[in-house]
């Protein structure tokens, strides 16, 4: 697993958001494609590379954070040179959606490779990757069989122990909005105000960051998306390995609706000129290889049944995922967001 050389891309993120072939003006040839995308260059490049020398054509690749990228094209409107949009979370993708940003896209490719949980209900954008939200635990100081269950986090055994990001980040949203969505309020707050009294520490930091507080004794458990501690055990970087390699995962819920799953994904953009040429990038990025690839970089599981997994992730084996249908963690989005806030967790 390649080394990502973070800052180099930030600042290709920061001194490059527009490609110079993009003007808002241009009219675009049957043969290119723009594509905006929130996962950096180097873990979607190489298959747009791919693509684009197949079919002899084109593709601009714009890459920025998820959120920036959505106030972009709403702010281009009908007059976006953008054909696909490609982000991750499906509270991201559902956001987009409402805010008109995408067309709904008929394909049987898609709809055959691709199980209708994973993608929008409206056939507006399809997941390319999952992602599972996991709990992670220090192996000196936990004993695994204490742990089971999301749910189970919010009883006073666990009282100064959890870490995890703030809630203002849209992995944990979406987690509470599969919970809202499966349980319903009155479970969900009563969930969030002993989950949130268990906090170890004031919310800071990404998943890494959580993960690197478990092996440092901060705390003794984590709750975190899957790809990091895979990134982390594969890492170049001895002291995240080191603390990788302290801790441990666990699948939540496996004896009831599984362990809470999340996507990246793609659709095809409102202002498209070529929706056709775009929806067949988007059959490409679900055929074998190109899943294959996309799963193993980013340290996903891919959604097409048959592509093969990372090593890492066939060394945790097998596990139940939730089958709840992604749209709902859109759909839920702003009631686990004030869910959220009225439980502390800041
Ligand atoms: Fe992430």
């Amino acid at each position: 697993m390649k080394k990502h050389a973070n800052c180099v891309y930030l600042a290709a993120i920061l001194l490059a958001p527009y490609v110079a072939s993009m003007g808002s003006s241009k009219i675009l040839s049957e043969g290119e494609l723009n594509v905006y995308s929130a996962r950096k260059e180097h873990l979607i490049k190489p298959l747009l590379d791919r693509f684009s020398e197949a079919n002899n054509i084109k593709i601009n690749l714009v890459t920025a954070k998820g959120d920036a990228l959505l106030a972009r094209l709403k702010a281009e409107g009908v007059n976006s040179p953008a054909d696909v949009f490609l982000t991750v979370d499906a509270g991201r993708l559902h956001r987009a959606q409402l805010a008109g940003a995408f067309q709904p896209i008929k394909s049987d490719l898609l709809q055959q490779s691709i199980p209708a949980h994973l993608r929008s209900d409206k056939d507006e954008w399809f997941g390319l990757s999952t992602r599972v939200r996991v709990i992670v635990y220090a192996k000196d100081r936990v004993d695994a069989d204490r742990l089971s269950t999301y749910e189970s986090l919010s009883s006073a055994e666990w009282k100064g122990r959890i870490c995890v990001r703030s809630s203002g980040n849209i992995y944990n949203q979406s987690l509470v909005a599969s919970m809202l969505a499966t349980q319903g309020l009155s479970h969900t707050e009563q969930w969030l105000n002993g989950f949130t009294k268990n906090f170890a520490r004031q919310p800071s930091g990404g998943d890494r960051d959580q993960i690197k507080a478990v092996a440092a004794g901060q705390c003794d458990i984590a709750v975190v998306n899957s790809y990091y501690l895979a990134g982390m055990l594969t890492s170049s970087d001895d002291s995240e390995r080191d603390a990788a390699d302290k801790v441990a995962l666990h699948w939540p819920n496996q004896n009831d609706r599984g362990s809470h799953i999340n996507i990246s994904g793609a659709g095809v953009t409102r202002s498209s000129k070529n929706s056709e040429l775009a929806t067949r990038l988007l059959e490409f990025l679900c055929a074998a290889d190109s899943q294959h690839w996309y799963a193993q970089i980013n340290n996903e599981y891919p959604v097409l049944a048959k592509a093969e997994i990372h090593e890492v992730l066939r060394k945790w084996g097998e596990f139940k995922a939730d089958q709840l249908n992604v749209t709902k963690l859109g759909i839920y989005n702003s009631d686990a967001i004030l869910a959220m806030d009225r439980a502390g967790w800041k």
